[in-house]
C-alpha cells in the first residue's frame, strides 16, 4: 500500500526540516510606499517598514521610523505594500523539479519565479507531489540556495481504486484500503515531518463513477494528523465526498465542487460548526474542459459555492492548484473570486486568513515583530483587484526573492 513517494523520501533520509536560515543579516527598509498592514486596515501613505533578521523590526510613517545608515532602501513611491500570499493550493510536480537535490540553483529559482515568487508568493501549500524531488526543494530554499517560498507540504492517501483520470497510469499511488493502512500511512508522513495530510474522499474516473474513500478511512489519518497538531485537506469530487469531509473532520476542502449543484443547507451548517475552509481553485475549471458554455457553467456553479461558503462565514484560502495547472498568472483568479467577494475579502483569502488558520502567529499581515514576508504592488489592490497579480517586489523573511525587472 506504501507508494513510492513515501519509500524514496524515507531511503533518502530526509527526516526532519531544513532550520538554516540565511547567514547574510541585511536589513532592508521599504520606503515611500503606500501601506496595508492588514486586510481590514486604513491605507497608509507614505510608509516605511524596515526588516531586521527576517523580521519587521519597525513600522510606520516616513519621517516616525529610523531608518538604519546601512540599510538597502527599496523606494517603494506610487506602489502599494501589502504581507506576503500563501496559495494554499499548488504541486511541485512539473519536469523542472526533478532531481532538485542535486539540480543547479539557478533554473530551480527560475522556475520558481515563473510559476510563484513572481506572483508574490511567500508561502505554499504543496499538496501532492514526490518528496524525493519537494523536501531537498524546500532544504535548498530554507538554506538561502534557491530563491523562493517557504514550502509546506501535505501527504497524500487514495482510496482503493483510487487512482484518478488525470495522473499518469504507471504512478504509484498510496492508497488506504482499511482505517489501519491509513493510520499508517498518515504515521508515516508525520514521521517524515511533513506539515499535513491530504485526503481523496472522492477520486475522478473520467467516464466511471466518482470512487469515494469510507469515512472510517478518511477519519483514522485525520485522528494521526490532528494528534500531530497538522491539518487534513480534501479533494472532495462530489457531495459524497463533502459528506465523508464532514463526517471525518477534515479541515480543509481543497476544492470547490461545480458540477453538483452547490452545498446543500445541511452541509453548510455542518461545515460552519466544524470551522472547514474552502479552496476555491476557481481558475481550474476554466483548464479542464474545452467546450466554452459548459466551462462558463462550471465557472459560475464554482463561484456561487464561494458565495455560499462565504455567507456562511467560512474561512476561504487562496489557492490555484498550480503545478497541476499551467496557468501561473493569477488575474484570472482574482477576477473570477471578486465575483463572490470583495477586494479586502480576496486580500484576506492570500493574507490573514491562511495566517490564521494555519496558526502562523506572526504571518499575514505587516506588524513590528512578525515576519518579513512582503510583497510591493504596482497598484493598489482595493481599487481593482487585479492589482495583486502586479507584482513588483516579494520578499521572504528579509531577503528579496523576486525583483521585477
Ligand atoms: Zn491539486
Amino acid at each position: 500500500m506504501t507508494g513510492t513517494w513515501l519509500r524514496t523520501a524515507l531511503l533518502l533520509g530526509l527526516l526532519g526540516t531544513a532550520a538554516a536560515a540565511s547567514a547574510d543579516a541585511e536589513t532592508i527598509v521599504l520606503r515611500g510606499g503606500s501601506l496595508y498592514a492588514s486586510p481590514d486596515a486604513a491605507l497608509l501613505p507614505d510608509a516605511v517598514i524596515v526588516m531586521t533578521d527576517g523580521v519587521i523590526s519597525a513600522v510606520g510613517k516616513s519621517g516616525d521610523v529610523n531608518v538604519p545608515a546601512d540599510a538597502r532602501v527599496i523606494d517603494c513611491s506610487g506602489k502599494t505594500v501589502v504581507a506576503g500570499f500563501w496559495n494554499s493550493h499548488v504541486h511541485f510536480t512539473e519536469g523542472a523539479w526533478h532531481n532538485a537535490a542535486t539540480a543547479p540553483a539557478a533554473p530551480l529559482t527560475g522556475h520558481m519565479q515563473e510559476m510563484l515568487t513572481r506572483w508574490g508568493f511567500t508561502t505554499v501549500w504543496d499538496l501532492g507531489s514526490d518528496p524525493q524531488d519537494t523536501l531537498p526543494l524546500r532544504k535548498r530554499i530554507a538554506a538561502g540556495e534557491v530563491a523562493g517560498p517557504r514550502i509546506l507540504m501535505a501527504g497524500s492517501i487514495f482510496p482503493k481504486d483510487g487512482h484518478p483520470a488525470y495522473l499518469p497510469a504507471a504512478m504509484q499511488l498510496p492508497e488506504a484500503t482499511t482505517p489501519d493502512e491509513a493510520t499508517q500511512l498518515a504515521r508515516g508522513y508525520m514521521a517524515l515531518n511533513l506539515d499535513g495530510v491530504k485526503l481523496f474522499t472522492g477520486v475522478y474516473k473520467g467516464g466511471k463513477p466518482v470512487v469515494n474513500m469510507d469515512p472510517a478511512i478518511a477519519r483514522a489519518a485525520v485522528d494521526v494528523a490532528h494528534a500531530a497538531a497538522k491539518p487534513v485537506f480534501a479533494h472532495p469530487q462530489n457531495q459524497v465526498g463533502v459528506d465523508t469531509v464532514i463526517a471525518a473532520g477534515v479541515d480543509i476542502l481543497a476544492h470547490s465542487n461545480p458540477t453538483e449543484g452547490g452545498y446543500t443547507t445541511e452541509q453548510l451548517a455542518r461545515l460552519k460548526a466544524q470551522g472547514t475552509a474552502l479552496i476555491p481553485t476557481l481558475s481550474l475549471y476554466t483548464t479542464v474542459v474545452l467546450i466554452p458554455d459548459v466551462t462558463n457553467r462550471l465557472v459560475a456553479a464554482a463561484v456561487n459555492e464561494l458565495k455560499q461558503f462565504s455567507e456562511n462565514g467560512g474561512p476561504i484560502l487562496f489557492g490555484t492548484d498550480v503545478g497541476f495547472i499551467k496557468l501561473y498568472d493569477t488575474t484570472l483568479e482574482y477576477e473570477l473570486m471578486h465575483r463572490a467577494l470583495s477586494e479586502r475579502q480576496v486580500l484576506a483569502s492570500l493574507t490573514s486568513n491562511p495566517a490564521q488558520y494555519f496558526k502562523a502567529a506572526r504571518n499575514g499581515r505587516v506588524e513590528q515583530g512578525f515576519d518579513a514576508d512582503l510583497v510591493v504592488l504596482d497598484g493598489d489592490p482595493l481599487s481593482d483587484v487585479r492589482n495583486l497579480a502586479k507584482v513588483s517586489t516579494t520578499i521572504r523573511a528579509g531577503h528579496v526573492i523576486y525583483q521585477k525587472p
